[in-house]
């Protein structure tokens, strides 16, 4: 009997060292097509150069929908679609200015700003108020009674101590999106944001804020670190006025649509993988690693499996989302229409996090799901990625895990440099690099592989 146990026990182990030997090598040959045949880097050169940036509602987001369409087509989709969603259609309507005065100068100087996303104009004539700095919600609390007709100014650094970027624009990103509106309540008449960035030069990083309905709307811009620190050190010896000029409007909401491609299970067609990025960007820039990179990432996963002659077990949806930077209202669509058809989601993967080497992934699921994930973390060693972190998923595919609870992951990158580009005029295809960007769509394509493989 014990014998018996022993041979099966070694069975079993072939078997599943067999299975292993079976797994490195597809992922083998995922790697080399990806490395030796790769188109991504091509695709993010055509929608970067050729469309550049994609604000929800422009007419580059309507060219963008219809490159991503013949990319599916192009990459092997056997089915490609255009899911229509309503979209908000905000405009930066001009350039955005700000200069100050300093005693004893004669010129003004010039401020590097960029507006904040779906924030609102100046007017014609433009603001011009004494500036009041703070660097936490708690100093604006303190200084309220201050605060009337003045503009204030976030001066809240992106906490260098935080080892992985993401945590320090979590902490950080507040004082955009909640910022204006708390500096409104107490008749503030503008803002001023210190960008989300630990990048060494001067240049200003957009991204959406978010009005409170309740409380006058005031115009809201971002500086870059060095004309925050010139601000702060002008303000510790003397007051100084500050003048705003931006155009930004909202115009009535419009349509936008998520361009998706399948491939059809073979097995189980309606059991569905999701795997995808987001087709829109900032308008200064040409949304490179923000997220270009997660899109032609997504398609290289799709061109893969096909030119490999893979058939997936599963249907594989590939999808770029609209609409993630100012509404997620792709994101919100895909998961309503999934619930209302009554779909069944065994998995999403989302590549938001720039074109960087990667690292990892992050995972949110079951403690079993999880450990199956980490189980697979050597076959992907090889490639760089050598952890699953807890947590993860992304805006995009965060409506899909409220309404169905589906399991959601995310390729993790290194973060280091992703904050220098993002929501600046920094994002453009020159600073994606090719081998890095490549890795990440081999990693995203071996994990969508042993999900659909052994499931979850
Ligand atoms: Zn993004």
């Amino acid at each position: 009997m014990r014998k018996l146990l022993i041979v099966l026990g070694l069975c079993k182990l072939s078997i599943i060292s067999f299975a292993q030997n079976e797994d490195s090598m597809m992922i083998r040959h995922i790697a080399d097509e990806i490395l030796v045949n790769g188109k991504a880097y091509d695709n993010l050169h055509d929608l970067t150069k050729n469309i550049g940036g994609r604000l929800t509602g422009s007419p580059q987001m309507y060219k963008a929908e219809a490159w991503g369409q013949k990319a599916m087509n192009v990459s092997g989709a056997d089915k490609v679609w255009l899911q229509e969603c309503k979209v908000p259609h905000w405009i930066r309507g001009g350039k955005d200015e700000a200069s100050f005065n300093v005693k004893m100068k004669k010129n003004p100087a010039k401020l590097d700003v960029i507006a904040l996303g779906n924030s609102i104009g100046t007017g014609p004539k433009g603001v011009s108020a004494e500036v009041i700095e703070v660097r936490s919600f708690d100093e604006l609390e303190a200084k309220k009674e201050e605060i009337k007709g003045k503009i204030v100014f976030y001066n809240y650094k992106f906490n260098p101590t935080f080892i992985r970027t993401f945590l320090s624009y979590a902490d950080a990103v507040q004082y955009r999106g909640y910022g204006p509106s708390r500096a409104a309540k107490y008749g503030a008449v503008a803002v001023i944001v210190r960008s989300m960035t630990h990048s060494t030069d001067n240049i200003p990083h957009t991204g959406a804020t978010r009005y409170n309905d309740s409380l006058p709307k005031i115009p809201a811009i971002a500086v870059g670190l060095k004309d925050a620190d010139l601000l702060d050190s002008i303000l510790q010896k003397q007051k100084i006025s500050v003048f705003i000029k931006t155009n930004g409007q909202f115009l009535p909401d419009t349509i936008g649509h998520n361009v998706i491609g399948e491939l059809t299970g073979t097995e189980f067609p309606g059991e569905i993988i999701t795997v995808g990025g987001h087709l829109d960007s900032w308008d200064p820039a040409e949304g490179a690693h923000d997220d270009g990179a997660g899109v032609v990432q997504t398609m290289e996963v799709l061109r893969t499996l096909k030119a490999l002659g893979y058939h997936p077990r599963h249907t594989i949806r590939f999808v770029l989302f609209a609409n993630e930077e100012n509404g997620t209202r792709g994101a919100d669509k895909y998961a309503e229409e999934a619930k209302a058809k009554n779909e069944k989601h065994i998995f999403a993967l989302e590549t938001d996090a720039g074109g960087f080497t990667p690292r990892g992934f992050g995972f949110t699921g079951s403690p079993e799901q999880m450990a199956r994930l980490r189980s697979w973390i050597p076959l992907l060693i090889p490639y760089g990625v050598y952890e699953i972190e807890d947590g993860g998923g992304g805006a995009d595919i965060d409506p899909l895990n409220k309404a169905l609870n589906t399991p959601m992951s995310e390729l993790a990158p290194d973060t280091q440099r992703y904050f220098d580009y993002h929501h600046a005029r920094t994002d453009v295809f020159e600073n994606v690099n090719k081998r890095e960007l490549e890795l990440g769509a081999i990693n995203m394509a071996a994990l969508i592989y042993l999900v659909d493989k052994y499931g979850l």
